[in-house]
């Protein structure tokens, strides 16, 4: 199983009273100017235990090198990394029609994290699980858990 998460505001936070995780390489953080919000390493420990591979689905231009070099400052491995290039070539492609910013089914995930409560009406009207979460919430880990475990159950019906 997938999960993938948007960076801006929801991974990636810029407000002054943002709390970032802990970087598990020190000497390599100072290279980059970002930082992952508070809570991202626990979680995607507990979601690779239940079967999930984590993947980032990005409308930004920032390269796959370094949004790789980022999550491995905390210990996070990626599965897969969706900018806004690989986005373009495989969703848009040569389409006439406008498609959605994110259609994370194209690339088999199962449930996606954003901010964006766009995105969730476009998984409603193309049918792929979005989970909207504020950058605001201190509890936001927890819930993207929940819904993980939820999905899971749902798949392992499906099967
Ligand atoms: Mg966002």
């Amino acid at each position: 199983m997938k999960i993938s998460f948007d960076l801006d505001d929801t991974l990636i936070l810029t407000e002054n009273d943002a709390i970032y995780e802990n970087p598990v390489k020190m000497i390599k953080s100072l290279l980059y100017k970002e930082k992952l919000r508070k809570g991202i390493r626990n979680l995607c420990e507990e979601l690779k235990s239940l079967g999930y591979d984590i993947c980032v689905y990005t409308t930004s231009d920032r390269s796959a090198g370094y949004i790789k070099g980022l999550f491995s400052i905390y210990g996070i491995k990626l599965s897969n990394i969706i900018n806004q290039r690989v986005h373009k070539d495989l969703v848009q492609g040569s389409r006439k029609e406008i498609m959605p910013s994110k259609v994370p089914s194209k690339f088999g995930i199962d449930l996606h994290i954003d901010d964006d409560i766009s995105v969730k009406q476009n998984g409603l009207q193309f049918g792929f699980n979005v989970l909207i979460i504020s950058k605001h919430d201190r509890d936001w880990a927890v819930k993207v858990l929940n819904e993980a475990k939820r999905i899971k159950k749902l798949k392992s019906y499906d099967t």
